[in-house]
């Protein structure tokens, strides 16, 4: 988890390790542990913290990751409170790099920004070339770098807001970093995560990384019309991804074709309420 991966300002402790001894592969070690040769997997996430961190014991992990999120979450509170006041609907999209998730905005954006306003944040490690697109379809945008950083945080997404218009009633659409692990941790102060993944991934990404798709609410499933063409199976996927969320609601879109936006669209009259202009 990169709330104490080292992408976070956080200062990290260092921790002398106690007498590591190289094992028969070359490997350091300061723990003691079975060498079975099994096909189980080598489960890092088996302690109270959920993850191990060179160097850090399982108690200082989550101490860390603790406070991270704690400062987090009051920015993301704030975020919240903005957003209420203006009354705009804000929604979280994440997914792995390449989903279409800014070919989605874009279509969306095209067929909606007459009867919505509508504002992007766009996160990126590097460039502007997202925000350039959605400007060009028609919608306020801003971008945002993160360098080195895999995720967006609320701080992040607050400073966004301060250069973004407030139009009542309107949409907000946060594009997080390409990454199905690391935004899973991150409250932005939105009103829905929206996890997006395509057919040209595996259907299994569901039950690789429960995370980000146990706390979204909605599961775009893209790229439908390359369903002729590619190995994927959509029974299976759904399946698994109703195993780590059962309440989690899927559609099948295509913003190539357009096919089933008409249910996106419809997905966010329901919680957005009515447009401001029909
Ligand atoms: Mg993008």
């Amino acid at each position: 988890m990169c709330t104490v991966c080292g992408c976070e300002t956080a200062t990290h402790e260092e921790h002398a390790v106690a007498s590591p001894q190289a094992d028969a592969h070359g490997h350091h070690h300061d723990h003691p542990h079975a060498h079975s040769h099994t096909h189980d997997p080598i489960d890092f996430g088996a302690g109270p913290a959920g993850l191990e961190v060179a160097g850090l014991t399982q108690e200082r992990t989550i101490r860390i990751e603790r406070d991270i999120l704690s400062k987090n979450a009051a920015y993301a509170g704030l975020n919240r409170d903005r957003l209420a006041a203006s009354r705009t609907f804000a929604v979280n999209l994440v997914s792995s790099p390449g989903s279409g998730k800014t070919s989605l905005l874009v279509r969306a954006i095209t067929d909606l920004h007459a009867h919505w306003p509508i504002a992007v944040i766009e996160g990126d490690q590097q460039t502007s070339r997202d925000a350039d697109r959605i400007r060009a379809a028609g919608a306020e945008a801003v971008q945002i770098n993160t360098g080195k950083g895999c995720h967006l945080d609320a701080h992040m997404v607050g400073h966004a807001l301060d250069r973004l218009p407030q139009a009542e009633g309107g949409l907000l659409f946060i594009e997080n970093v390409g990454n199905l692990v690391c935004p899973a941790a991150f409250d932005l102060g939105e009103a829905s995560r929206v996890v997006v993944l395509s057919v040209t991934e595996g259907e299994d990404k569901p039950l690789k990384y429960p995370d980000m798709f146990a706390g979204s609410e909605l599961m775009l499933l893209n790229k439908v019309d390359l369903l002729p063409h590619v190995d994927f199976d959509v029974d299976a996927c759904m399946a698994a991804a109703l195993r780590v969320n059962p309440r989690i609601q899927i559609l099948q879109v295509s913003a190539r074709t357009g096919q089933g936006l008409g249910a996106f669209y419809a997905w966010i009259e329901g919680r957005a309420g009515a447009p401001p202009c029909r």
